[in-house]
């Protein structure tokens, strides 16, 4: 088996694949990515891969080369695992796909099936399909989409819990279902378009849940509600499900903001307007500002001169990954109002330093909070769960924490004397009643507890009834 792009979904497929007895040849064209990984090491942080690498290159059953032609040279399985990163209009760039079906239209043997296993915009695969028809002997291209998740990756490849293969050649589908089944799972067996959806349509219906939920976060926040006890209540509802319930500062990554918009880019090309996932991706744009507002409204108002420390620049915790997170969206907007940004990330530093130009890089988080006037929760690693909080609490300029995860115990934060504010929970400092505008957030009412200004109800004031009292 050829497996052709070392990133997340290659490295990890290819090395679960040649653990799982399968000899495996990665053909990786980045020098830097390919050096690391001949002596053992992975290039991405993912839990339990270096062990995984280190024991399927020492048994021999996975080797790297940077030869594509050789790697070709033998009939069997190619797998594509290259990049389809987001072009400026939000399509899908399919530079490093086309080149390799070039490869192999060149290249590959009689007897090869293909397998796009890369994420690619709907017809992709017919197209891949029609091109290597045109060769001296026929090669079926099967789509097999992967879904895995980073910081779970080896878990989830080895234990999927569905396998997706569409194909014009239901033998070649079957066969690379089998191939790719490496637990018991459900095999789906379609056409190459309807499994290109299946992966789009499974993105954007994730990241559709997450806006949703930070809507009814942001609706709690007026209403006094608890987004905890909401998503709580709503997630025991089977045919809603808990996961992907949980209000914070929305999804980020190298899939969701990239397929939500290239399935909207292919829906548009089609004359189809999308609404759902136009909605999606502003409510996930806005909630990193409302965040940003969050801040500044805690701090007083006024972010110069203020130090604003961020805990986690990751898109989400077990990853190096930073490929549209948050962190950056939120780190770049403080410093435009002024914050001096002070970050930390327990993996991630090294890639975040490509991203993030005027911020101060902390060695650790507690130094990262050191005279901070407010301590922003981005990640919600396990290390910031753990920070002996006390110590924090001695260090910080300004006791308040900002926590965009929703993830540290807010009884215990608030005994200790910090002001705590999260997402979507009851917050005893500020009472949230914003609408957000393109060019930032702009306050519609302030605090009416803290005003004591608490409007009448207008049905006891039309029927003459004293107004209302002070709401807390
Ligand atoms: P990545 O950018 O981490 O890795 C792609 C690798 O391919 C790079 O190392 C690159 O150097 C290599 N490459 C590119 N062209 C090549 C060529 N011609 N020959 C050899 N190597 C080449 O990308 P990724 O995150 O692994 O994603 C790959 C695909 O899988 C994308 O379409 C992505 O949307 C999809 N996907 C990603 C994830 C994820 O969590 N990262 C999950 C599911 C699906």
């Amino acid at each position: 088996m050829t497996v052709i792009g070392a990133g997340y979904v290659g490295l990890v497929t290819g090395a679960c694949l040649a653990d799982a007895g399968n000899a495996v040849t990665l053909v990786e064209k980045d020098p830097a990515r390919r050096n690391l990984l001949l002596t053992g090491r992975s290039p991405i942080h993912e839990p339990g891969l270096d062990d995984l690498l280190t024991r399927t290159l020492d048994a021999g059953h996975l080797t790297v080369t940077d030869d594509m032609r050789a790697a070709l040279g033998d009939p069997g399985v190619v797998i594509i695992a290259v990049g389809t990163p987001p072009l400026p209009d939000g399509r899908a760039d399919l530079t490093a796909l086309w080149e390799v079906v070039a490869d192999v239209r060149a290249h590959a043997r009689e007897g090869t099936t293909l397998v796009i296993k890369s994420t690619v915009p709907p017809g992709t695969g017919a197209r891949v399909d029609r091109q290597l028809a045109e060769g001296a002997f026929p090669i079926p291209v099967v789509s097999c989409p992967e879904f895995l998740r980073e910081g779970s990756a080896l878990r989830d490849v080895s234990g999927a819990e569905r396998v997706v293969v569409g194909s014009a050649d239901p033998d070649a589908a079957a066969a690379v279902g089998r191939l790719m089944n490496l637990s018991d799972a459900e095999v789906v067996s379609t056409n190459n378009t309807s499994a290109e959806l299946i992966k789009y349509g499974s993105n954007a219906f994730l990241a559709m849940k997450i806006s949703f939920i930070n809507e009814m976060a942001n609706l709690c926040e007026l209403l006094e509600g608890d987004i905890d006890h909401v998503s709580t209540g709503m997630g025991h509802d089977s045919r809603i499900g808990s996961a992907f319930l949980s209000a914070g500062l929305g999804f980020g990554g190298s899939c969701f903001p990239k397929d939500v918009r290239a399935l909207q880019s292919a829906a548009s090309r089609e004359g189809y307007s999308f609404w759902m996932l136009k909605s999606a991706l502003e409510v996930n744009d806005q909630q990193r500002m409302r965040f940003v507002q969050k801040i500044r409204d805690a701090v007083g108002n006024h972010l110069g001169a203020r130090r604003i420390a961020l805990l986690g620049l990751a898109f989400k915790p077990g990853t190096d990954d930073m490929r549209s997170a948050s962190s950056v969206a939120i780190a770049n907007r403080l410093t435009e109002l002024g914050a001096t940004v002070v970050v930390h990330d327990p993996v991630a530093m090294e890639k975040a330093a490509l991203e993030l130009h005027d911020v101060e890089f902390a060695p650790d988080p507690y130094a990262a909070v050191t005279g901070a006037d407010a301590v922003a929760i981005i990640t919600e690693w396990d290390e910031y769960k753990q920070l002996d909080w006390t110590v924090v609490r001695n260090l910080v300029g300004q006791p308040i924490i900002v926590d965009g995860r929703n993830c540290l115990d807010a009884e215990s934060l608030r005994t200790m004397g910090f002001n705590y504010h999260s997402i979507g929970r009851p917050s005893h400092i500020t009472r949230w009643n914003r609408r957000v505008e393109d060019d930032g957030v702009v306050p519609v009412a302030v605090d009416r507890r803290i005003t004591g200004d608490v409007p009448a109800e207008p049905d006891l004031v039309a029927a003459g009834a004293a107004p209302a009292g002070a709401m807390a």
